[in-house]
């Protein structure tokens, strides 16, 4: 009976969500976390197997797009915040099968905001629904300058366009239901438990195997990069110090070519791996570049700095050979997870190669 709020975390099997689980688990006793995830080909409970004994924790298996489901866990449960991370996240796959991402992010989030609507009519106080979403949803950077909240959405791929769908159904939910939400933005993530179709992980996984390292086209795109445990603590501070009915950018001041990335991350594997330096940056192989492929994506994230005072806390090297540190410590979790589904889908992906 010592609980005072009850927060529902979607997704938070996933690479995020399971360090957002995790940080709001431990540090927030007095309120009972519910992570909801349908537990997809990226949800993965092995992330989360330290919080097994913790008793303010709880597991929930459903998807975000059953309605019924849904409504009847809402009615029960009365979540007092949302914070919503459950989505198909992997650009290439919505390149291949658009329509899933359109259901899980657009529908997915439309039946949460309106269980969330229902659940608490117009009687609104202390309650939020906190949506995370991407800075790609502003779509692509030709030259200078940097994405700012006010900057107009221009999403290009399937993903993007998905995501900025879902941010303003949460806006039109606020404008015309009264619901408090936030919404944040943020840079490409990095760090432990991210799994191995994203660039860093995939190139640790084919560095430790021997296999080719597939740069995109010229590999001169550039992205933002933040250590995950950064965006958590972002998403932390965002809910309890943001304004409602605000957005905020999270980045992580940290742009690179890909290209240069991918140099970076050779080396360290050459260090940790004791290999002659300039070994894995053999395996680099150019491959035809992605169709729609956004050329520069930089954020502005001086608004939250400024009004809640947040910045990253470890430099993109120090993030980095904390995650390559990981996934060399994690080898079981790794080959897990690169075996039977991922494999096929691997070959599938890059069979050109
Ligand atoms: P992820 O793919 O690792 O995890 C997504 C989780 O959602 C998985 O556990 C999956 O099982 C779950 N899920 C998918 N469909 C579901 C459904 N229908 N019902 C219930 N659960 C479902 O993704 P991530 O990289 O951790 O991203 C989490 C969120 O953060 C997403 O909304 C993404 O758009 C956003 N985001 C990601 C990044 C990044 O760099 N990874 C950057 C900015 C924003």
């Amino acid at each position: 009976n010592k609980i005072k709020k009850k927060i529902l975390i979607t997704g938070g099997a996933g690479f995020i969500g399971s360090h957002v689980v995790r940080l709001f688990v431990n540090k927030y006793s007095e309120y009972h976390i519910y992570n909801l995830d349908v537990l997809t080909y990226a949800g993965n409970l092995e992330n989360l197997s330290d919080l097994n004994n913790s008793k303010n924790y709880t597991f929930i298996k459903g998807d975000i797009t059953d309605e019924l489901f849904i409504n009847d866990l809402f009615e029960d449960q009365q979540f007092d915040t949302i914070i919503h991370l459950a989505a198909e996240s992997h650009v290439d796959r919505s390149i291949k099968k658009p329509l899933s991402f359109a259901k899980t992010n657009i529908l997915g989030t439309m039946v949460l905001l309106n269980a969330f609507k229902n659940t608490w009519k117009n009687s609104w106080e202390d309650k939020l629904f906190y949506h995370i979403s991407t800075d790609e949803v502003y779509g692509s950077l030709s030259g200078e300058g940097y994405f700012l909240e006010t900057t107009p959405y221009d999403p290009n791929s399937p993903y993007s366009a998905s995501k900025a769908s879902s941010d303003h159904f949460v806006r039109a939910y606020g404008e015309t239901y009264g619901m408090p939400y936030i919404i944040s933005n943020c840079s490409n993530n990095y760090g432990p438990n991210q799994f191995p179709e994203k660039l860093i992980p995939l190139f640790i996984n084919n560095i430790i195997h021997n296999k080719p390292l597939p740069v995109y086209g010229d590999g001169k795109y550039t992205r933002d990069w933040l250590f995950v445990i950064d965006h958590a603590l972002a998403i932390d501070l965002i809910f309890n110090k943001g304004k409602i009915h605000e957005t905020y950018n999270i980045g992580g001041f940290n742009e690179w070519k890909n290209i240069d990335l991918v140099k970076l991350l050779c080396k360290v594997m050459d260090d940790k791996l004791q290999r002659d330096l300039g070994t894995s940056q053999k395996l680099i192989t150019h491959v035809t570049d992605r169709p729609g492929h956004d050329l520069r994506y930089a954020i502005d994230a001086s608004k939250i700095n400024k009004e809640l005072g947040w910045k990253p806390t470890v430099t993109f090297e120090q993030g980095l050979i904390k995650t390559v540190d990981w996934y060399l410590e994690n080898s079981i979790w790794l080959s897990n997870i690169t075996s039977g589904e991922y494999l096929k889908y691997y070959k599938n992906m890059y069979l050109n190669i």
